[in-house]
């Protein structure tokens, strides 16, 4: 329960497309994070879904039925606000239940479940505080409980996390992925955070100006993204991106940074040749994917020297600026502790990178070549 089709799903407010034809079924049971920059259409996906805005063209279906026309109450979801709406002068309990109470459930009912959704969000031994004396954390987690206490098919977060400080955000978020987890309940999270998204979503829909960018698992954004706005807006640090020239040279194919060229490899030359229609290009080429050769690389590699301008270190892993003659450094972003002890600034090296590794870019629309 809890699969949800939109259909070519579109909303206009006056001249202004805030989401373009959203095509796509969020899976049953999955944790699904919309993702993209401010004003790219997520918050108004969202309250379409809950049907707190009407589509000018498209629709919703939950489980296989049409759910346009009708309204919040009457489809079987509940939703999280990013201010959580707590009331101070209730108790925990009474925040969880009010729902319930509204809807004549008896009392012994009520306290059933109350009880059963305290125990999932671990805050049993709050039930009788109000909300006030808790943490950002535990607040979080009695506003998910006023939602859990229906037992949705679905549960609709529109930022939780964003008034949080770093370190618990870290844990809420890993928390949510938990209780998602346990109760099996399909969860669509809005967030313009990537890295929340990377870290718990089974599933992202990347959206820009309203349209679709890519939608499907973390890994696929980040080893195959579909165009040079998800290549740039998944990963820490973002994907390097360089103007390039591409020469179908008979004897070596390879691509001209202006600084450098990297070989395409024999293996290659045909996929290049099929879908690259121009010369002119962008690449790109993900920080931890470039690495120091050593005696262990293949020959057959692409490669190209650069110097190390700047090192950055975070404790878990370096980043490595790298100068080979391109109008902006690369970055190179490795935990090898070998290449950690033994490289420092001024260093010449020779990088290598899979070509698998290497994107190619409509330099135009942004779109992969490959
Ligand atoms: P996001 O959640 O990604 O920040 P929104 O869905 O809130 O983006 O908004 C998408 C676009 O639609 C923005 O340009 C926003 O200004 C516009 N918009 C949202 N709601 C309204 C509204 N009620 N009236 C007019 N424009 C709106």
């Amino acid at each position: 329960m809890g699969e949800i089709q939109l259909y070519d799903l579109t909303k206009e407010y006056g001249n202004l497309t805030a989401v373009d034809s959203i095509d796509i079924t969020i899976p049953e049971g999955s944790y699904t994070m919309i993702l993209g920059p401010s004003g790219c259409g997520k918050s108004t996906t969202l309250r379409m879904i809950a049907g707190l805005e009407t589509p000018t063209m498209g629709d919703v279906s939950i489980d296989g039925e049409i759910v346009t026309d009708l309204p919040p109450r009457k489809r079987d979801l509940s939703m999280v606000f990013q201010n959580l709406a707590l009331w101070d002068h209730k108790t925990v309990r009474e925040n969880i239940a009010f729902g319930l109470k509204m809807n004549d459930v008896p009392k012994d009912e009520r306290t059933k479940h109350v009880e059963r959704i305290a125990e999932i969000l671990q805050i049993e031994d709050k039930l009788d505080q109000s909300p006030a004396a808790l943490s950002g954390g535990q607040q979080q987690r009695v506003a998910l409980g006023r939602s859990l206490v229906h037992e949705p098919d679905v549960i609709l977060l529109d930022e939780p996390l964003s008034s949080l400080d770093a370190k618990l955000r870290i844990e809420m978020r890993t928390e949510l992925a938990r209780i998602q987890q346990r109760i099996g309940t399909t969860f669509v999270h809005v967030t313009h955070n990537q890295e929340d998204a990377m870290s718990i979503a089974d599933e992202i829909l990347l959206l820009n100006d309203g349209r679709v960018q890519q939608f499907g698992d973390p890994i696929d954004l980040f080893e195959d993204p579909n165009n040079e706005f998800v290549a740039d807006f998944i990963g820490t640090p973002s994907m390097n991106l360089l103007d390039a020239t591409y020469v179908d040279d008979e004897v070596q194919p390879h691509l001209d940074t202006g600084g450098f060229q990297l070989a395409i490899p024999e293996p290659y030359h045909e996929i290049y040749r099929e879908n690259i229609p121009s010369p002119d290009v962008h690449i790109g080429m993900r920080p931890n994917k470039l690495r120091p050769a050593s005696n262990g690389s293949a020959p057959e590699m692409p490669s190209f020297d650069a110097s190390v301008s700047m090192v950055e270190t975070f404790g878990d892993a370096n980043w490595y600026y790298l100068d080979a003659g391109t109008e902006e450094d690369l970055i190179m972003k490795t935990a090898d502790e070998d290449v950690i002890k033994s490289v420092s600034p001024n260093d010449d090296l020779t990088i290598t990178v899979s070509p698998d590794a290497i994107h190619v870019f409509d330099p135009e629309q942004g779109e992969a070549y490959t």
